[in-house]
């Protein structure tokens, strides 16, 4: 019997895949499931279609993969090394909000060659989360024609790979970066400055995330601004902005329009996913969050915002 034909992917993910070490004032944890891709898949799988690109090594465990199928996102694109899965271990101060990393062991990482597979190539949205610029524009290289691409990225690789990462730029509709890398990037201190000069790079939106203080959505002829849920307790911040970018990935893919409404509605979304995602180490909430749950605090933050 001929294999049944995969699903179509609508958002495809390609990111880092990792074992983290994570230390916060009140706990620690050895080798959870953590990297870009990971959030971000997981978050975007509570709406939408998603396949995850990336690698693993061969020490990467049946339960991992066990906690990926629970999602159900596409693993086609997950390819499987001989050698080391990467591995970044951090420690967050006591306000929770400064992080320094001790140590990143990039394994099989260091050689990842995306590849996208056939049924991940007509997809219509794209999210490249944190990984080498010149990875990035390889997978874009490998879509057809997508109709929204979102990039990430951080301080290493404009230090080490300014003129790829302007490439990335230059090719995609959404930049999302955190505050310190936006003036990093652009020699502004000012963020609705930096923002204009990324805007002049080529995106038409940039994405300024703010840790516990939200995100500012800056187009060319808006600017939106979006807080953070309240929450009384954080437990783990890691994976915040991969959950947020996943989420509002996912949330755009599943309405398949991209217009002002339905910007500001996923980024209204993706802080809730976000909000879920600091409860608790690596992918543990989110493991047991239920889409009523979801709608739920939804339904609340609106509530929130409403003036
Ligand atoms: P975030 O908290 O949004 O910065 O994302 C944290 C995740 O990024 C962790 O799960 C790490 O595994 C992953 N990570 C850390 N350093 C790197 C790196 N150099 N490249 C790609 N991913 C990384």
């Amino acid at each position: 019997m001929p294999s049944p034909r995969p699903a179509p992917v609508q958002l495809v993910i390609v990111g880092s895949v990792g074992l983290d070490t994570i230390e916060t004032p009140a706990a620690k944890r050895t080798d959870v499931l953590g990297g870009s891709a990971s959030y971000a898949c997981a978050a975007a799988s509570f709406f939408t279609r998603a396949g995850m690109v990336g690698v693993v090594g061969t020490d990467f465990g049946e339960d991992y993969f066990g906690i990926y199928r629970g999602f159900g996102f596409d693993l086609e694109g997950l390819q499987i090394r001989e050698g080391r899965t990467f591995r970044w271990s951090g420690v967050y101060e006591a306000n929770m909000d400064n992080r320094r990393t001790l140590s990143t062991e990039l394994n099989v990482f260091a050689e990842f060659m995306p590849e996208l597979p056939r049924h991940y190539r007509s997809a219509p949205f794209l999210f490249l989360a944190n990984i080498a610029p010149a990875l990035q524009l390889r997978v874009l290289d490998q879509l057809r024609r997508p109709r929204f691409v979102a990039a990430d990225t951080m301080d290493l690789w404009i230090n080490v790979a300014l003129a790829d990462l302007k490439k990335v730029i230059r090719r995609i509709d959404l930049l999302t970066l955190n505050e310190s890398e936006a003036r990093h990037l652009t020699g502004e201190r000012a963020l609705i400055k930096a923002a204009r000069k990324l805007l002049g790079w080529g995106p038409k939106h940039i994405l300024i995330k703010k840790g516990e203080h939200g995100a500012v959505l800056f187009s060319r002829r808006s600017t939106f601004l979006m807080p953070a849920y309240p929450l009384e307790e954080v437990h783990d911040p890691t994976g915040a902005g991969d959950t947020f970018a996943g989420g509002f990935m996912g949330h755009l893919a599943a309405g398949g329009q991209v217009n002002e409404t339905a910007l500001r509605r996923a980024m209204l979304v993706g802080s809730v996913v976000a909000s879920f995602n600091v409860e608790a180490f690596s992918l543990d909430r989110l493991r047991k969050l239920k889409p009523r749950e979801l709608a739920r605090r939804v339904k609340e933050f609106k509530a929130m915002l409403r003036v």
